[in-house]
């Protein structure tokens, strides 16, 4: 008996029977990403003895285009598909049944290159929803095991969290608002309007598991094909309704007599009232509070001056003199988009990041792969899984610190310096013929230690134009009419453009939210947010974080599946909730400090934590709060159901 291959996305249609030409199937493979085809076509037709041993991936070339697979390796993987694809069609295009577990742990072992991946099965499994079940979704309604009891929940945010909670809520039948301060969903895909904005994880990964699309116009989408993915989901799950928009949070309290959060909000006509629920989820993200740089003078200049998330879009930037300050993630992408407009653009480093190649980036999905996507059941599913793995587990032996390792400051280990010397190869061929620019683009930090950026040519270009100049010097001020830099002297602007990223590890500013005996939660934390798991904090009973502290990544995975799996947990706390007919649940102190203990320990020994360069990551006192240090297998165990041992329910 078989089972459809197919997608519970309503973005994705039932899987077609192929009737392709073989010259039409050929054409297509041409443009394949090869290291998931043959994993995918020995899921569909059950035939393993695809899987040759010398047409395996070497896992430490993940990031060469093709994962490095010679253009023998690549032909003959063509012709193996290619009949296996013909031969699937005349057969009436039936799959294969599911395989057993045993072997998928060996189909995905080839795709990845080697290593056991038994461990990976379950998570694999539900990840990529291949048989068209969304196994994330609760499987479970409030009626069902608690009926009769009313409970319901406020979320704070409808950006890619926030949908993401409101959905699973409304399967599990939960009524609940979001609150959102904007008119429209998205957050911070609606907020980012500066040129050249896109995504720099690859789409197929960056995106709800279940609500996969095979049609991404690009690997990278620009901020508006992702409004409208989110918008779209939105609508399609019936989220709309309950959202209020133009409403702002002002604070939360707890309210122990009647266990439910009261929340005070703010409309857009500036009425202030209260709402008030059992559970509080706050979906607010951690990039969108802009960040000016802390230098004297910043406000004091009097020609238009605007940071990349508030993009001022009536500045004509056409013939002008315009200064950028930064040059991450955001810069990377609007420079090489006003340095053809702008009549002389500065850019001011003050740390260079490191650029991983990355020649796809603004490029679009070839038809051929698109056609694979859509007509080749599985095969967008184990692309997915290719990505997840290049780009996750599978790169953390990369970037993880080895306590013995001798090498200087500039790496962590030797697979690290070897990352290092591939990308420092990579700088010298962007930069050949400009010792200058290639001098002030090495950085001395480990690869890793910061945000990476991508790289298809666009920024080494921009800054090899006659217009662009990169300065490296110090800021030393903000002045009426420009910058003064660290030697004193005075440099004459039209327009200030602040690249300088956002105030991430101030989580749920400015809101003020006040726990069990009138604990207020910045107090709490003095600096230093945690949370157990990046959920739940001791005091804050029925109150949950999505996006929280340390659930963020630095090279490895998306943040919609950290959001996925912490939204699974919170559902999981509210099962046990009403399951139990309790009122409240509150983290244990005990579980939680030895939670970020484990937690701040294994970021001492990855890059970003053992490096001393600065980075948004760490909070004021150098302590990571951002991120995740273990593996992304290991937050999806972690978060699969609470256990009731680590909450005091009542
Ligand atoms: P960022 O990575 O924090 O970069 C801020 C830049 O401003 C850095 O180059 C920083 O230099 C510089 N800076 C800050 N204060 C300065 C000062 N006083 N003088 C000189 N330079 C100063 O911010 P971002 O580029 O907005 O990116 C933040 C995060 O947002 C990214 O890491 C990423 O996670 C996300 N993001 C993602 C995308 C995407 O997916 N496509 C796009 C944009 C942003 P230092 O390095 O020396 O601190």
């Amino acid at each position: 008996m078989t089972e459809a291959v197919t997608s519970p996305s309503p973005f994705v249609g039932a899987p077609q029977p192929l009737t392709a030409s073989d010259d039409e199937i050929r054409a297509a493979l041409l443009d394949a990403e090869l290291p998931p085809l043959l994993p995918a076509l020995a899921y569909l037709t059950g035939d393993l003895g695809l899987l040759r041993e010398h047409l395996k991936v070497d896992p430490l070339l993940g990031a060469l285009p093709q994962c490095g697979l010679s253009d023998a390796q690549q032909a003959e993987i063509r012709d193996l598909a290619f009949a296996a694809l013909a031969a699937y069609r005349d057969a009436g295009s039936l799959p294969a049944a599911p395989p057993s577990e045993h072997d998928l742990a060996r189909i995905m072992e080839h795709c990845v290159g080697g290593g056991s991946m038994h461990e990976y099965v379950p998570l694999l499994d539900e990840e990529l929803a291949f048989r068209g079940e969304d196994r994330r979704a609760p499987g479970w309604t409030a009626a069902e095991i608690a009926p009769g009891r009313a409970i319901s929940a406020i979320i704070i945010g409808a950006g890619m969290s926030g949908l993401l909670a409101a959905h699973r809520l409304g399967q599990a039948g939960i009524p609940f608002t979001i609150l959102e301060k904007n008119d429209d969903v998205g957050g911070t895909w609606l907020e980012n309007t500066y040129p050249g904005c896109r995504v720099d994880n690859p789409n197929h990964n960056y995106s709800y598991s279940f609500a996969q699309r095979h049609d991404w116009p690009f690997h990278f989408s620009t901020a508006d094909v992702l409004h409208g993915y989110f918008r779209a989901c939105a609508d399609e799950f019936g989220i709309r309704p309950h959202i209020r928009f133009g409403t702002e949070v002002l604070g939360a309290q707890w309210s122990e007599a009647d266990a439910r959060w009261r929340v005070q909000i703010r409309a857009a006509d500036g009425t202030e009232s209260e709402v008030a629920a059992e559970v509080l989820i706050s979906a607010v993200g951690q990039l969108n509070r802009p960040l000016l740089p802390d230098i004297e003078g910043v406000g004091t200049f009097a020609g238009p001056a605007f940071h990349s998330a508030r993009w001022d879009h009536s500045v004509d930037l056409a013939g002008k003199r315009v200064a950028v300050i930064g040059t991450g993630a955001s810069a990377a992408q609007f420079v090489p988009e006003i340095a053809p407009v702008a009549g002389e653009l500065h850019v001011f480093q003050r740390t260079p990041p490191w650029f991983a190649p990355t020649p796809e980036y603004r490029r679009p999905v070839g038809p051929g792969l698109r056609w694979c996507f859509a007509n080749i059941p599985s095969y967008a599913e184990w692309n997915r899984f290719w990505i997840f793995w290049r780009m996750g587990d599978g790169a953390l032996e990369g970037v993880r610190v080895d306590p013995e390792w001798s090498g200087g400051p500039g790496s962590v280990s030797a697979a690290n310096d070897l990352v290092r010397m591939l990308l420092v190869a990579h700088l010298e061929n962007e930069y050949a013929g400009r010792p200058d620019l290639l001098a002030a683009a090495i950085p001395d930090y480990p690869p890793a230690a910061k945000r990476m950026i991508r790289d298809d040519g666009a920024w080494p270009r921009a800054l090899r134009r006659d217009n662009v100049q990169l300065r490296t010097e110090g800021l030393a001020a903000v002045t009426p009419t420009g910058l003064r830099t660290a030697d004193g002297a005075d440099h004459d602007y039209d327009v200030i453009i602040y690249g300088t990223g956002f105030a991430a590890s101030h989580f749920l500013a400015p809101m003020r939210v006040t726990g069990r005996d009138g604990i207020d939660l910045h107090e709490h934390w003095a600096g230093e947010p945690r949370a157990y798991l990046g959920v739940t904090v001791p005091g804050f009973p029925n109150f949950f974080c999505l996006y929280g502290p340390n659930t963020n990544i630095v090279i490895n995975g998306s943040i919609i599946y950290f959001s996925e799996c912490g939204v699974r947990y919170i559902l999981g706390c509210l099962r046990l909730l009403l399951g139990g007919d309790h009122r409240t649940l509150d983290v244990r102190a005990d579980v939680h400090d030895a939670f970020n203990a484990e937690i701040d320990a294994a970021n001492d020994l990855m890059a970003w934590g053992a490096a001393s360069v600065n980075s948004w990551y760490k909070n004021a006192s150098g302590r990571v709060t951002q991120n995740w240090p273990l593996t992304l297998l290991a937050y999806w165990q972690r978060t699969l159901a609470p256990d009731p041992a680590d909450y005091a329910l009542d």
